[in-house]
């Protein structure tokens, strides 16, 4: 059983932290593991350099998480870290104050910008940081050619364009986006890891994860979408919007942007079925929404109805278990 799964940050970590424990259980390989692969596709575009280091926001989530280091109190970087180097950084006037990066999060950006500088792609240096986590799950960036999200807004009424995580963080989205631009896409493809585990996979699921800026970018790698549409295996997605809302996080902030309603049915739409040109062979949405399964089945998009929120292990597995039935179906 071989499931790929395209993934953003905390949405794809929590659901893969799921489908891990969902396949020891439904495929155990004696050892405490799984016979069933998993590989994340995860997004890049939330990417940058900073102070002199490559951080790759969505990466570390997942390793993080996966690797039971995750700070899920604050949401991001890794437990117990202190901020003494990243004072620093601050007190030189390099980097961003906003921004801050822990000491233990720092030896992780120190460590792949020593492999990139080595010359490995980040394909490589993602595997090399892999390696000393219990992941259970392989790591693939989407490309090894860098595609940095940027976003336009109007501060001032001046017109200006800043990185994603400028937009995200230091405005917390509360700063319309005019548009996003995906900085290289054009000179980036996927890697050849990626076409394989999109090739060879059982199943594809589509994350929980932010529809525009996460799995968007994943999919607006040019040969991404020929890719999936191409692939033998089901795709399923699973909505990240509940009731109408973003679970976590400002996804409808981003919704908005592009003009899609913050909705599972909208975001059902947005990707569209696959049987009419779209990504989607089965979309995943909460009980609280079931009324919209009518509509997605009207627009060609075979729906189930299941409690979505990954509240604790057991309902992430639950979800995990719930996307591959579907994928069956
Ligand atoms: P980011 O890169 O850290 O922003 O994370 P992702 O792109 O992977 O996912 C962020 C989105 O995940 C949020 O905006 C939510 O819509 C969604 N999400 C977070 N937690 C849950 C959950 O428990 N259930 C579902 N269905 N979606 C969730
Ligand atoms: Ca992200």
């Amino acid at each position: 059983m071989r499931v790929t799964v395209i993934a953003g940050g905390v949405g794809g970590a929590r659901f893969l932290r799921g489908l891990r424990s969902h396949l020891r259980e439904a495929y155990p390989n004696g050892d405490g593991g799984s016979t069933a692969e998993i590989t994340a596709v995860v997004n890049t575009g939330d990417d940058m350099w900073l102070t002199g280091l490559r951080v790759c926001p969505d990466l570390d989530s997942i390793m993080y998480t996966l690797g039971g280091a995750n700070d899920d109190e604050r949401g991001w970087g890794r437990q117990g870290e202190s901020e003494r180097v990243s004072a620093e950084l601050t007190a030189y006037g390099i980097g961003w104050p906003w921004f801050t990066l822990g000491d233990l999060d720092l030896g992780t950006h120190i460590a792949r910008s020593s492999f990139l500088r080595d010359g490995l792609t980040l394909t490589e240096a993602t595997a090399r940081l892999s390696e000393r986590w219990p992941l259970g799950v392989r790591l693939l960036p989407m490309s090894d050619q860098p595609v940095e999200t940027h976003v336009e807004i109007v501060v001032d009424g001046k017109r200006r364009i800043v990185h994603f995580e400028e937009w995200w963080v230091k405005h917390r989205a509360a700063v319309p986006a005019q548009r996003f631009i995906q900085v290289g896409v054009d000179a980036a493809h996927p890697t050849p890891a990626v076409l394989h585990a999109i090739e060879h996979a059982d199943v594809i699921v589509v994350a929980p994860s932010n529809p525009v800026v996460s799995i968007g970018t994943v999919l607006g790698v040019p040969g991404m979408r020929a890719a999936l549409k191409a692939a033998k295996a089901p795709v399923v997605g699973v909505s990240p919007i509940i009731s109408g809302a973003a679970v976590r996080g400002m996804a409808d902030a981003c919704l908005t942007a592009i003009g899609v309603e913050t909705t599972a049915v909208a975001v059902g739409k947005h990707y569209g079925s696959r049987a009419r040109g779209g990504l989607l062979d089965a979309w995943l949405i909460d009980e609280t929404d079931a009324p919209g399964a009518a509509v997605l089945a009207a627009a060609g998009i075979p729906t189930t109805v299941v409690p979505l929120w990954m509240n604790d292990p057991a309902t992430s597995a639950q979800l995990a278990a719930d996307a591959l039935a579907a994928a069956r179906r």
